[in-house]
């Protein structure tokens, strides 16, 4: 299996090389260029466990790996799960069920990405004897997941740019209090996008990113994306046969990487007829579904922070195939975009999305009414999801993090504190963090001097 470029300008790589280079070199994303029909395996993958499945699923586009080493990464990305069954459903009545993504170390749906990527990387060392230095911007889970997904990684350095007192304490905390020697969290004075905007530099720096073997970790990376699929995959097999075809997904959605990858799934001939985008306050994709208009707006931050974004990266991948492979005109959208901050799209009607938006006051007034009406406790992204539901049809809504990672907003509600076992050992331990100025040569020598 090849990868291509959306931008249609890089060559095709392997998948190995496809999640070595994150970003195409012609700033285009990865895709398969061919997407496999499922269809003839699902009866068999039905009583496959978490981990099986995974494998399953990944040799049909990681043929490059050697199967028994696709397998041990596989079962090691799970194993750190609190879950037996990985991503279990919560049925709450009849018509509502949850999947419940929060079950990993970092207590939100992005560690499963990010604990497979990170075994990805380190037989990627092994492989090629060369180091790796990861670095990324965080306002929150990501940074948390991906330090977890490299913890004590062998030849790798991990440096993760976060805005001081802008992410949640335990979000800090998941990222500072590791004890890892090869784990640098950086404060910066400054915003989330003065972060992105020194990270961008950084990366910019050809020579720079040569030399330190310097790699990203953002929802860019193509095994981010279809490792987020195997856990739409397992829930639509365990779903009841009779209304498992009719069931919408209901997606919290920022970057639209976690509903791309459903819908990517959709392509491949598991029938699933509904992907619900459901956006906070920052509806730039809401907008888009409604009207076909897509039209950035001022980020506003609101209580689910981490679906504060109005750019949605992903959403390049999902233009590609609208657009059916025609890469010059995803060069043209994008650059159009990119110039006027305004795009119109035609003829989405029948392409499987449908949308929803909750303002800032609603989500806590959620939280508060699934509570009293199932006795079920959702974090501020998941509460997005309960909104313009379809009467008479099955849901099932991703609950993206643990309502424990987000205590203000649960007290906003009305509701008593949660907390895990995990946060709560975390409150004792050493917080260990550098301060560091958002630019490029302040980062790079950070970087020079703690590589060693
Ligand atoms: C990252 C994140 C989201 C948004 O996911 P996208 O893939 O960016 O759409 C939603 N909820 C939580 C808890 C997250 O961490």
């Amino acid at each position: 299996m090849r990868f291509v470029s959306t931008r249609g300008e890089a060559p095709p790589v392997t998948f190995s090389e496809a999640v070595a280079h994150g970003l195409a070199p012609d700033g285009g994303l990865y895709l398969p260029e061919e997407l496999p029909d499922l269809r003839p395996f699902l009866a068999q993958w039905e009583k496959l466990p978490y981990h099986e499945l995974c494998l399953a699923f990944f040799e049909l586009f990681a043929d490059d790996l050697e199967q028994s080493k696709l397998a041990r990464i596989a079962e090691a990305s799970y194993e750190n799960f609190t879950h037996p069954e990985i991503a279990p459903i919560r049925h709450l009545d009849d018509k509502l069920s949850v999947l419940e993504l929060f079950h990993g170390p970092t207590l939100a749906f992005k560690d499963f990405a990010l604990q497979l990527l990170g075994n990805l990387y380190e037989e990627q060392i092994s492989r090629t004897g060369r180091d790796l230095s990861v670095l990324g911007a965080t306002s929150g889970d990501t940074g948390a997941a991906a330090i977890s997904g490299l913890l004590g990684k062998k030849g790798v350095k991990v440096f993760i740019l976060y805005p001081n007192g802008r992410v949640s304490p335990l979000q800090e905390r998941q990222m500072t209090c590791t004890g890892a020697s090869n784990v640098f969290p950086l404060a910066i004075d400054g915003t989330f996008d003065d972060a992105q905007s020194a990270l961008k530099e950084v990366f910019n720096d050809h020579e720079f990113k040569e030399r330190v073997g310097l790699s990203a970790v953002n929802s860019i990376n193509l095994a981010r994306i279809l490792a987020q699929s195997v856990y739409y995959l397992s829930a639509w097999l365990r779903l009841p046969k009779e209304s498992r075809e009719d069931t919408v997904f209901v997606v919290p959605t920022g970057n639209f990487g976690n509903v791309f990858a459903g819908w990517l799934l959709s392509r491949m001939g598991v029938p699933i007829s509904e992907f619900r985008v459901a956006t906070n306050r920052n509806d730039v994709l809401h907008r888009l579904f409604q009207t076909g208009e897509y039209a950035l707006g001022p980020v506003s931050a609101s209580f689910a922070p981490s679906m504060d974004i109005q750019v949605a990266s992903n959403f390049e991948r999902f233009l590609y195939y609208f657009l059916e492979g025609a890469s010059e005109q995803v060069r043209e959208f994008m650059s159009n975009f990119h110039q006027r901050g305004n795009v119109r799209l035609e003829g989405f009607s029948d392409l499987g999305f449908s949308s929803s938006r909750v303002s800032d006051p609603e989500i806590p007034e959620i939280i508060k009414s699934i509570h009293a009406k199932y006795g079920y406790l959702v974090d501020p992204h998941t509460a997005c999801s309960f909104k313009d539901l379809v009467p008479d049809r099955p849901h099932l809504v991703l609950a993206t993090a643990h309502p424990a990672k987000f205590p203000a907003v649960i007290q906003e509600a009305g509701l008593p504190e949660p907390t895990t076992s995990s946060l709560e050992a975390l409150k004792d331990k050493e917080i260990v963090r550098y301060s560091i100025e958002p630019k490029k040569e302040s980062i790079e020598s950070f970087i020079l001097e703690n590589i060693g």
